[in-house]
């Protein structure tokens, strides 16, 4: 019987977190932006590496990547389609990443938009989407446009309510300022932020968060919602109301707040 599987997060640089997978004395580490936080910790846990998993390709989720295989040689799992020079074995949309050691396997999703082919991992109830969805919030549209970001989005959705989302930066309590001015008399939205708050307070993660919480306070996927709609119309000054141009008006708007 396989060991119940412990995600660690290690915190890097100012915000973003390495997702760490732990299955007894094996380890696998999600976008590790940084090694020495990986590094820290196989060493204190006396824990192996076996794997390392990448969503994009932005240099603050892989370039630890190079550092973590001098320590010895893993599969390192990423988006086909991006410039990540450490990958062996490139993924996309339907593949399947069978970690043995770890005893789970997670389904590859393209969620584009934030970058070009940027992945997520979904398996054992659990979601590794890196910059594209945020706890309260979404990532930029760098390199794809804001309705390929809004479609990865409603891919996310439809993942189960109860999924565990862990995102690659701590960015909710800033995403609930925006939410807030977006949708005030969000009930579930206020009461997050005060539980979110208290978890700041005490230096802890508010990740992971789960699908029914971001359908339930994320402005970003409730753009067909009354509320919403009225306040990105507000925002541009007409009247849109298809769910990727409120969607486009929020973005729009995210970036300027
Ligand atoms: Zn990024």
């Amino acid at each position: 019987m396989p060991e119940k599987i412990q995600v660690i997060p290690l915190r890097a640089f100012n915000d973003n977190y390495v997702w760490t997978l732990r299955s007894g004395s094996s380890v696998a580490v999600v976008d590790p932006g940084q090694a020495q936080p990986v590094l820290d910790y196989l060493a204190a846990e006396n824990v192996r590496l076996v794997a390392i998993l990448a969503t994009h390709h932005h240099q603050d989720h892989v370039g630890g990547i190079a550092e973590l295989l001098e320590a010895g040689k893993v599969p390192v799992y990423g988006p086909r389609g991006e410039p990540i020079a450490t990958l062996t074995q490139a993924v996309g949309g339907g593949d399947t990443v069978s970690l043995e050691q770890l005893g789970v396997s997670f389904e590859v999703l393209d969620i584009p938009g934030h970058t070009r082919a940027h992945v997520a991992y979904y398996g054992a109830n659990m979601l590794f989407c890196g910059d594209t969805l945020f706890a309260c919030g979404c990532g930029k549209a760098f390199e794809g446009t804001p309705q390929q970001l809004y479609a990865s989005l409603e891919k996310l959705m439809a993942l189960p309510d109860e999924t565990l989302v862990y995102c690659g930066h701590e960015y909710t309590m800033s995403n609930i300022r925006f939410a807030k001015t977006v949708e005030p008399d969000n009930v579930a939205l206020v009461e997050r932020e005060a539980s979110d708050a208290r978890l700041r307070a005490e230096n802890r993660p508010t990740l992971p968060s789960t699908i029914a919480r971001e359908k339930a306070t994320n402005p970003f996927v409730r753009v067909s919602r009354p509320a919403v709609v009225a306040s990105a119309n507000k925002y541009l000054g007409k009247r849109v109301s298809d769910p990727a141009s409120v969607f486009a008006a929020l973005r729009k708007w995210k970036n300027e707040f």
